[in-house]
């Protein structure tokens, strides 16, 4: 059943009450490979208006740094070369003069983060799934930002949860992303009744406990390159697990490399106003 999208929502990603709202994909938007068959349900989910366009440029920046590490022979992959391109200002017709301007500066941008890969040999920081695509004679690489990476996971679960369960995630619960080494898909996700395809190589399993079905899981499938892994728990349990586990990282550390950096809106996520969300109407 589609959830009709009515004023004063509350945006599933800040959680925000506002009067701005729109329709955010569960699944990035831009991330669709074009060979998705058209019976493919794009879920969408109340977002505002600011989330929406940050989380969209985010999209959209990763992108093309994710289409340069992930094997375009595939399958899943197949359809996304062409989108990258057109985000690039390349192979796109009908681009407005402001449009080709933006894409020029978009395309500067990447070439001017490429960094040799010897520079990179025996450094920590590769993500899992990622890397030069199998023949590749390439000697570059490109920064991918791990927190940039969480954060649409994050986003992703988030819409999940709304849409299958009419769940905000917020307080006492919140979540953590990682990022798993491999492509298969470990027990309890194998057997997961709740399977959900997005398109190519994009998929989402989730399980909950039984005890609390607030507490979830997710096996997420990016293009069968990326797969994360996320758990949305209490949060006093998952500190406790921080303790006992090492978190998965991307790059070190150097949140100064201009690549690193992420929309200070998305890092510092706007607080929902308490007032708004106990406001009553009498
Ligand atoms: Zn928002």
């Amino acid at each position: 059943m589609t959830k009709g999208l009515v004023r004063n929502e509350r945006c599933v990603h800040c959680l925000r009450l506002t009067d701005s709202i729109t329709a955010d994909h569960v699944f990035p938007s831009s991330w669709y490979p074009d060979t998705t068959p058209g019976a493919v349900q794009h879920w969408t989910v109340p977002c505002c208006s600011e989330c929406n366009r940050e989380l969209g440029k985010l999209e959209q920046d990763l992108l093309v740094r994710l289409i340069l590490c992930v094997n375009l022979k595939s399958e899943a992959a197949s359809g996304l070369a062409s989108k990258a391109l057109r985000s690039l200002g390349i192979d796109a017709s009908g681009l407005s003069e402001r449009e080709k301007i933006y894409r020029r500066r978009f395309r500067d941008k990447i070439r001017s983060e490429l960094m040799p890969q010897a520079d990179l040999a025996g450094k920590p920081g590769r993500i899992a799934g990622l890397g030069p695509p199998e023949g590749s004679e390439s000697q570059w690489s490109i920064p991918i930002p791990w927190a940039g990476l969480a954060i649409v996971a994050e986003k992703i679960v988030c819409g999940c949860e709304y849409k299958l369960s009419d769940r905000l995630v917020e307080p006492p619960y919140a979540m953590r992303i990682f990022v798993s080494p491999s492509d298969f898909v470990p027990e309890p996700y194998a057997s997961a009744s709740q399977v959900f395809e997005f398109g190519p190589g994009c998929s989402v399993r989730r399980l909950f406990a039984r005890v609390d079905p607030n507490v979830v899981l997710y096996w997420i499938s990016v293009w069968n390159t990326l797969h994360f892994n996320v758990k949305i728990d209490l949060e006093d349990e998952l500190m406790q697990a921080d303790q006992r586990a090492s978190q998965v990282q991307g790059m070190p550390g150097d949140l100064n490399r201009r690549a690193m950096q992420i929309s200070p809106y998305l890092r510092n996520h706007p607080q929902p106003d308490p007032s708004l969300g106990t406001k009553r109407h009498s």
